[in-house]
């Protein structure tokens, strides 16, 4: 385009967060050569800000057009997001309804969301300190204290460590090495990074494939062959080996030039699989993680945009990654709720991966032996195609589940008092359990509830002990010895007597440290480990912890829904789960699926070695729909049913819903707003022939957290579109609501507390 021909005036989105798009003047030394998404700066109000150019912008009226500033400057050459990047971020945008500028923004490492040129990135290195000659710590004055300790340390490890590893032993020791550099007993030396995955959780390349891995690997290659926009189910059992049809999908990618784009809930969890990928394609991965340091998500990204590296491998936020020239886009365990970011630009990763495929011509592969119903749904109406896994690889059989029903199961003393507690090792379990390790086999104990007693009543007034500042029950935590609130973390002195009136307290209810105290009690023998948010406090733990269960130094492994994800350890023949109804209960319409979900991934670390598995499921409700069904490995029974439920309750699939949260410190004032904001949705919802529905506004199921009062409205339509009025209207309203309280929209919500 000439420069006679391109416009003076472009669309941009500032990096602020403003609603809407602003027009600027193009100078002329940039005329023509702007593209979508590409970083300017532009000034704005009294100071200069970050922009992204969209497009070129109709000619405004002469008022307008007097009143308009010009861009400053471009800021490089060629957009450092990739064509298909700007395109899912302007979906997002739009579909989340969140300022554009912020959006994009959230798809950069933080060192490009300021209006400043784009730097090379420093190579990843680590310091190492290593021993010169042969000193001895006396040889150093007595007074220094801390550098006698830190030359003994690396006497004692071998003369060499990097200086991460001397920090986390000796405190401060950055800074006392660099002092015994200067005396020259040790040298101070910077080496590229090795990434070095843990011990025991190694993998191995399967060249014959089970014949079902075989077609799918062949159908989806087909698939990926076309270059075309492709939206798959893998629908694999638990052990099937899906994982083994996705390094084999990338790896036909590669051959055709093309990237690479892998999900997964948590990489913490999932080491095995991020292993897998790094044995297979080495330095051409980047791990897409959260816990990255600002820089090496610099350097990531600035080598998946040159195509230096050419899969990315990570969290829902991997989905904006610039991987170049994207062939596939893999979303393991895509029913997880992980996927959806619950805070800013609320995203759904699994959708918007179908976006991104749509936008780049790509093969998205949706896997799970769980899918979710908006999938399942996808695939019944022929939107997206399936390929199925039936079997476990090498035709190990798919654990036998069986039920414990803890109606009928009495506590296990005689002298014990009874109360409605239920028994957390029930005697059928206990006999499972006493088997299963005589025979040197692994154990694992499912409790969705961290600490010990997860509640604590007054005998005389009733009372719970709430948090002061949550609608929520306090957790007795016996490792720390407090009360700690799930939702703020505030932490309290367990209290002798009721605070309201002195009457005795009762601990009602557990967690996963009184079910790891009754297995060390009912098994002094056994070697028992802890997986939850307290025992594990960061990766490091958390790897070491499962890779030494997968070594086998450890019998029975007690945790959270983090021993449900993809976890494959093939000692591990027996699982239980200690209370299936915790979930069952929850005030949200997806409770039975997540159960349903939850049961089946745990239960499905069941039985993957040679020995086969059992799981046995304890619960009050045997019932329940998600309950009975997973004793019969029946997801399709389970789906079905609740599908019908869905439609005829019209919830998702058979629906859409964005939800509207007020927050505020006054309950008086965020009461208010929420009856003005119903009432102004009220006001703008289409004939009732449309479909739409308002709920609410109410106050939230948890009706406060960290102080503030909670109330939301519901939005139920056919469509998405018919929510755009009564979402407009309210978005409209945002900037004159009073400052204390908080209105956010969330587009297809995923939890509903
Ligand atoms: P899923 O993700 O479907 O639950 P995985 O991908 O973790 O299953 O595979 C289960 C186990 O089977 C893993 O230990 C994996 O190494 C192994 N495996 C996968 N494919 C094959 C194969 N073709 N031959 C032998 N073992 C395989
Ligand atoms: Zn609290």
């Amino acid at each position: 385009m000439s420069i006679l021909e391109a416009s003076p005036y472009a669309q941009v989105a500032v990096g602020r967060p403003l609603r809407g798009e602003f027009t600027y003047l193009v100078p002329a030394s940039l005329r023509g050569k702007l593209k979508p998404g590409q970083r300017v700066k532009v000034p704005f109000g009294r100071a200069t800000t970050l922009a992204f150019y969209l497009s070129d912008a109709p000619p405004p009226s002469a008022e307008v057009a007097a009143k308009l500033k010009p861009i400053d400057c471009a800021l490089e050459p060629e957009p450092v997001l990739t064509p298909d990047v700007v395109e899912l971020v302007r979906f997002a945008a739009r579909h989340y309804r969140y300022p554009l500028g912020e959006a994009l923004k959230a798809a950069l490492p933080p060192q490009l969301t300021r209006p400043d040129e784009e730097k090379e990135a420093k190579p990843d290195v680590e310091w190492w300190a290593h021993v010169l000659g042969l000193p001895s710590p006396d040889e150093l004055p007595k007074s220094a204290h801390a550098q006698r300790a830190t030359l003994q340390y690396l006497l004692a490890v071998g003369r060499t460590a990097t200086m991460e590893e001397v920090a986390i032993a000796i405190p401060g020791a950055r800074e006392t090495l660099k002092k015994l550099a200067e005396r020259d007993l040790i040298r101070l030396e910077a080496r590229p990074r090795v990434k070095r995955a843990a011990d025991g959780l190694g993998a191995e390349r399967h060249a014959v494939l089970t014949e079902e891995q075989d077609v799918a690997v062949k159908t989806l290659s087909a698939e990926l062959e076309r270059g075309q926009f492709a939206p798959w189910l893998l629908y694999g059992v638990t052990g099937s080996g899906k994982t083994e049809v996705y390094l084999q999908l990338v790896e036909r990618a590669l051959e055709l030039k093309k990237g690479a784009l892998i999900l997964v809930p948590e990489i913490a969890l999932t080491p095995q699989l991020v292993g897998r990928f790094h044995s297979r394609f080495g330095a051409k991965v980047a791990v897409l993680h959260s816990a990255l340091k600002d820089s090496e998500r610099y350097r990531n990204f600035q080598s998946l945009r040159r195509g230096e590296q050419r899969i990315a491998v990570g969290v829902r936020s991997a989905i904006f990654a610039p991987v170049k020239d994207l062939g596939i886009i893999v979303v393991d365990e895509e029913h997880d709720p992980s996927f959806k970011q619950e805070e800013k630009l609320r995203y759904h990763a699994r959708d918007l991966a179908v976006v991104r495929a749509q936008k780049a011509n790509a093969l998205v592969v949706l896997g799970s032996a769980t899918p979710s119903l908006e999938t399942l749904e996808n695939t019944n109406r022929g939107r997206y195609k399936s390929v199925q896994l039936t079997r476990r690889v090498d035709d190990r059989p798919m654990p036998s589940v069986g039920l414990v029903d803890l109606r009928i199961e009495r506590p296990r003393k005689r002298d014990e008092p009874r109360t409605s507690e239920p028994p957390i090792l029930s005697a059928p379990l206990r006999e499972a359990m006493e088997d299963v390790l005589s025979r040197g086999q692994q154990v694992i104990l499912f409790l969705n509830r961290r600490g010990y007693d997860t509640f604590m009543v007054c005998e005389v007034c009733g009372q719970n002990l709430k948090c002061k500042d949550c609608d929520v029950c306090l957790t007795h935590h016996h490792g720390s010895r407090r009360l700690l609130c799930h939702y703020c973390n505030r932490q309290e002195f367990v209290p002798d007597r009721c605070p309201q009136c002195t009457g005795p307290l009762i601990r009602l209810g557990m967690g996963t440290e009184k079910v790891e105290a009754e297995v060390a009690e009912a098994f002094p023998a056994a070697r028992v480990g802890r997986l939850d948010r307290d025992a594990v406090t960061s990766t490091e733990t958390l790897t070491e912890l499962l890779a030494s269960f997968a070594r086998r130094e450890l019998d029975v492994l007690v945790g959270t829904q983090m021993v449900a994800k993809g976890h494959d350890f093939p000692g591990v023949t027996l699982v239980c789960v200690v209370m299936a109804d915790t979930a069952l209960a929850l005030p949200d319409f997806r409770a039975a699926e997540r159960t349903f979900h939850l049961l089946t991934q745990v239960g499905g670390r069941a039985g993957r070695g040679v020995d086969p598995g059992r799981v046995l499921v304890q619960t009050y409700n045997p019932e329940a729909e998600p309950v009975a069904r997973v004793l019969h490995h029946d997801f399709e029974g389970f789906s079905r049913e609740e599908l019908r439920r869905r439609r005829l309750l019209a919830w998702p699939p058979y629906s859409r819903l964005a939800a509207v949260r007020i927050e505020g410190a006054h309950p008086e004032d965020t009461a208010r707003v929420a009856r003005a904001l119903g009432k102004a949705v009220a006001d703008h919802l289409p004939p009732a022939t449309h479909g739409v529905r308002l709920l609410g506004p109410a106050p939230a199921p948890i009706s406060k957290i960290k102080g503030k009062t909670r109330w939301q409205l519901l939005l139920k339509a056919p469509t998405h579109a018919a929510m755009e009025k009564p979402l407009s209207a309210i978005e409209a309203m945002l900037p004159d609501l009073p400052s204390s309280v908080r209105v956010t929209l969330d587009v297809d919500p995923g939890a509903m507390l």
